[in-house]
């Protein structure tokens, strides 16, 4: 037995099976037609969710469904002092209500699929079988280097000026033990890492292609990394390669972040001698700030924080859609052709993903909020409002629970037809929108526009005798036309625009007084909607109050 083999022997003794067992026996290839993607989200549990991570997530699961493929949901738990109790949890969940659909991986309901466990910390034999047989064929060795040896070696090199970390002469040490002093420092107890034998050299070139940032060339791999800390568990690094191997992920969609150990990861495909996945690196998603753009950031950008979305009351499928719609500069172009269709069916291509950061602006989102909800129906407004108000607003839901069929009342004026209003961006702008429908909510806008104080009593009055809160839209209109004339009104703005000097204004001025008294508010949904909602009583009463108070 050759001095690798036996020192492999004497560091995995438990280990019994090799890379190529596992991957015809436990991990076969996946039967998928030609050209379907296998990808993966795999986020670390740090209790704090960024909306970055919904977004790669998202285009990570487009690109599989949309050809074919499948998506998998992997916690990446193996730096425990990161890992926050419950982060898996948050993440699973929070993917779920935004409607990201992972078809293995950790689940809602549990772990599920036949390339599992899919959680790193459960997987430690597997990472030790892919480094037994590194360390076998001479490529991996244990480096048993104290914190102040390292930080020792550290303080040299950047007094010299080269790379930092474990290599070249700085590696010698234990780069160059023989296997009897490896196995004294074995039995002595003594801990330590797994690292790479690393082939590379300063300056040496490697090449990248990147599915959205085309070909990058850097400077190849030559520090021996850390594969396996002295506990057993692997680095990122090196799970990255096992897991997406065992997993059979045919294309590694990640943050841009991780271009710069990309060299590390192709050389250990290498070296394992395993087939490179491709690699597509998401930039980062921007915010202006001051005329110039930065990352989103955590620490100064609430909007960075997924329950910043819940708080306000966005919908989950508005949030995506503006995702999309700043993924690829096409879906705003595709939407105006298909209005109804679901997101789903746009052909998204992480080909033409920005470069330099797509830019994350709430302005933007809160219009395609509107547009999404302006496309729900009454119902599914309801709904909504009630679940998020719930959560978040005690009194309105208390409000809109008290009389369901008066709530989806309110959600179904100007709903539907081809122009429909755009007033709700966010469940949080429905307490400001709705409030008038409320009596001890209504509070009156201050108006310079409507006409003077005797005329609006006189309009009001009039209206008054002919108010039926049951007619129809054209009986109800009729009626206000029939108010114009006795005051001196013209019943039709083209008629008053050919002659204005003829008379004291139209009939919107007067159905502008009429508005003013039944909602407070100059501009409002359609006020025959609004008046067969409010019903005859309620009419009458905030009719009268408007006179007595403010005429
Ligand atoms: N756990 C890594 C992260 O959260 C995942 C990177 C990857 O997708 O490979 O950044």
């Amino acid at each position: 037995m050759s001095d690798s083999a036996r020192l492999a022997q004497l560091l995995f003794p438990h280990i019994t099976q090799t890379p190529a067992q596992l991957m015809e026996q436990v991990y076969p290839p996946r039967e998928l037609p030609e050209g379907a993607v296998v990808t993966r989200f795999a986020p670390s549990p740090t209790g704090f969710m960024h909306i970055g991570n919904v977004f790669t997530s998202l285009v990570a699961e487009r690109a599989a469904h949309l050809s074919g493929g499948r998506v998998i949901l992997r916690i990446e738990d193996t730096d425990k002092k990161r890992e926050v109790e419950g982060g898996a949890e948050l993440i699973v969940r929070g993917l779920s209500d935004f409607g990201i659909y992972f078809d293995e991986g950790v689940l809602p309901g549990g772990e599920q699929g036949a390339y599992g466990p899919y959680r790193q910390s459960m997987r430690a034999e597997l990472y030790h079988v892919f480094c037994k047989d590194l360390v076998e064929r001479g490529l991996a060795y244990p480096c048993f280097c104290t914190e102040d040896e390292l930080a020792e070696y550290r303080a040299r090199q950047e007094q010299a000026g080269v790379t930092p970390g474990y290599w070249g002469e700085y590696a010698e040490k234990c780069r160059s033990r023989s296997y009897d002093e490896i196995k004294a420092l074995v039995d002595a107890g003594k801990p330590y890492v797994v690292r790479l034998r690393s082939p590379g050299k300063p300056g040496g070139r490697v090449k990248l292609r990147d599915v959205i940032r085309g070909e990058i060339e850097m400077e190849e791999n030559f520090i021996d990394v850390v594969l396996l800390k002295s506990d057993g568990i692997p680095t990122y690094h090196f799970a990255h390669v096992v897991d997406d191997t065992l997993m059979r992920v045919t294309q590694v969609i990640r943050g841009e972040e991780w271009v710069a150990s990309a060299p590390i990861h192709l050389q250990l495909f290498w070296l394992c001698g395993l087939k490179t996945p491709k690699y597509a690196h998401v930039s980062p998603l921007m915010k202006e700030d001051g005329g110039a753009k930065r990352k989103l950031s955590k620490r100064k950008d609430p909007e960075a924080a997924v329950s910043y979305f819940s708080e306000q009351g966005y919908p989950a499928s508005a949030v995506t859609e503006y995702l999309l719609t700043i993924a690829n500069s096409g879906f705003e172009d595709w939407r105006r052709q298909n209005r109804e269709a679901p997101c789903s069916e746009f052909p998204f291509s992480l080909k033409k993903m920005s470069l330099s950061g797509a830019l994350f602006d709430l302005v933007k989102l809160q219009s395609v909020s509107a547009e999404v909800i302006s496309r729900m129906t009454a119902e599914e407004v309801c709904e909504s409002v009630l679940a998020w108000a719930k959560e978040y607003d005690a009194d309105l839901y208390a409000r809109l629970s008290a009389d369901k069929s008066f709530a989806a009342g309110i959600f179904a004026i100007d709903r539907g037809g081809k122009k429909p209003r755009k007033d709700i961006a966010k469940w949080s702008d429905v307490r400001g929108y709705a409030s008038y429908f409320f009596d001890d909510m209504l509070t009156r806008e201050s108006a310079d526009t409507l006409p003077d104080g005797e005329t609006r009593r006189a309009i009001l009055q009039a209206y008054l005798e002919v108010l039926d809160a049951a007619d129809d839209k054209d009986t109800w209109f009729e009626k206000i036309r029939g108010l114009c004339a006795p005051l001196g009104f013209c019943p039709d703005v083209k008629q008053y625009k050919e002659s204005p000097e003829q008379y004291r204004g139209h009939v919107g001025d007067v159905s502008a007084v009429i508005r003013m008294a039944l909602t407070g508010r100059l501009n409002t949904p359609d006020l025959h909607a609004i008046t067969a909602l409010l019903g005859q009583e309620r009419c009458l009463a905030r009719i009268k109050d408007y006179m007595e108070k403010e005429c």
